[in-house]
């Protein structure tokens, strides 16, 4: 039986309010993190084994560690709610059910690094969650768990919702702190790294909604609880979102020990309609794609790399035998091309003529020679660029016609113009 930590709330009708949180224990890691020194809170969260939940898996506490210490200028906390990883679907429920945790979550990590002004920037699709979260911040206000002195700590606090406007990039940290700022949402070159000079040049730490999620019960229950339900690699449980090609998909919440195949099989009721796997995806689009003999992996930070993947954002796409691959990776592509900002030549050129010789390829006009270019280009821009996202859309291009080459090669070869 999973111990629930992120969903433990997610049944109750009225999860979403100040009094049921409280009424299910919430708002008692605060005093306890106040009686803390701020160095104690992030060395907790370090010895929890606390991984960033949204993509990059970076030891939390560690990051926290990186904001400059001693200083009288302005630090921010930033939680990216951006959550636009195709494919992943699990923060709107911790804002549309639990938004108090989050809210706790932020004031204690605001602590730990000296901060007293937060932002949550939330993709601008997510309409409902921004209303909740934004009732529960008025809520909190209202109690004292947010503005001056809260609770009578002297710890002062704020928190500021930030709507975007439905761009892919700014879930990538230095383009969401651009879109912050008023500008267009355009990553950065690092360094400088956001911890010395981001939001407004000042020092800033950006994390997603589940990984602060998580602080207030490791500051609860203690580092070593928190460290048990994972592995060696990551502590705790995670959120897992499952869609495709299962019965039941959803948002599961599962011990990062759990298998891919135990995820697929045991928690997702197996493939729809007695169907065999063909493929599926294990950490949102940019993952390179498994084969049904690539499942037997912990779901952890180490489990999906050590098939060439990632965990990424863990959202899991399960495709059946009727998937066509080609296809998949058409609709990959045109994603990737439809949001690269344009800055670096080899993103914004490779995404758009990949994007066009996938479409030709599906269209029955594939060349032989069209697979290997694709490679080609893919491989010679990975590692170019300002930011991460043309590596991450290298992981499907090259996985997709590597590991199903003979399914592209046949397509091209059964149409006329190959
Ligand atoms: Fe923009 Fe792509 Fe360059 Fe990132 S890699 S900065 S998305 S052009």
């Amino acid at each position: 039986m999973t111990e629930k930590i992120f969903t433990r709330n997610f049944h109750l009708a009225d999860s979403h309010t100040l009094t049921r949180y409280r009424a299910q224990g919430g708002y008692t890691a605060l005093p306890k993190a106040f009686g803390m020194e701020p160095a104690a809170i992030t060395e907790e969260v370090k010895k929890a084994n606390l991984r960033g939940l949204g993509g990059a898996a970076f030891p939390t506490g560690v990051k926290w560690g990186f904001i400059p210490k001693g200083s009288t200028a302005p630090k921010y906390l930033v939680i990216n709610a951006d959550e636009g990883e195709p494919g992943t679907f699990k923060d709107r429920y911790l804002m549309e059910r639990d938004p108090h945790a989050l809210i706790e979550g932020m004031v204690i990590a605001a602590r730990a690094i000296g901060s007293h002004t937060g932002f949550v920037y939330i993709r601008g699709e997510y309409v409902k969650p921004w209303r909740i979260l934004d009732g529960a911040v008025k809520e909190a206000y209202a109690a004292g768990l947010l503005g001056k002195n809260i609770q009578g700590s002297g710890f002062d606090f704020d928190v500021v919702l930030h709507r975007g406007a439905g761009a892919y990039i700014c879930g990538e940290e230095t383009g969401l702190l651009s879109s912050l700022e008023g500008k267009k949402g355009w990553p950065k070159i690092k360094p400088p790294f956001p911890a010395i000079k981001g939001a407004f040049g000042h020092p800033t730490h950006v994390n997603n909604v589940e990984t602060i999620r998580a602080v207030p019960h490791i500051i609860h229950r203690g580092a070593a609880w928190f460290a048990s339900l994972g592995t060696k690699s990551q502590g705790g449980t995670r959120l897992y979102s499952v869609s495709g090609h299962v019965v039941t998909p959803g948002v599961v919440e599962a011990p990062v020990s759990i298998t891919l195949r135990q995820l697929i099989y045991d928690r997702c009721g197996g493939i729809r309609g007695g169907k065999k796997l063909k493929a599926v995806v294990p950490g949102g689009s940019s993952a390179a794609i498994l084969t049904p003999d690539e499942i037997d992996i912990q779901m952890d930070v180490e489990g999906p790399k050590s098939k060439g993947s990632m965990i990424g954002s863990a959202g899991i796409i399960v495709m059946d035998e009727t998937v066509s691959i080609p296809g998949a990776l058409m609709v990959v592509a045109r994603f990737y091309a439809h949001e690269s900002c344009g800055q670096c030549t080899p993103c914004r050129e490779s995404t758009g003529w990949i994007y066009k010789m996938s479409r030709r390829i599906v269209e029955g006009k594939g060349r032989k020679e069209d697979l290997d270019t694709i490679l080609d280009v893919a491989k010679r821009g990975a590692g170019t660029t300002i930011c991460a996202f043309y590596d991450g859309a290298v992981g499907p291009y090259i996985s997709y016609i590597e590991k199903f080459r003979a399914e592209f090669e046949d397509l091209i070869r059964n149409t006329t113009h190959a």
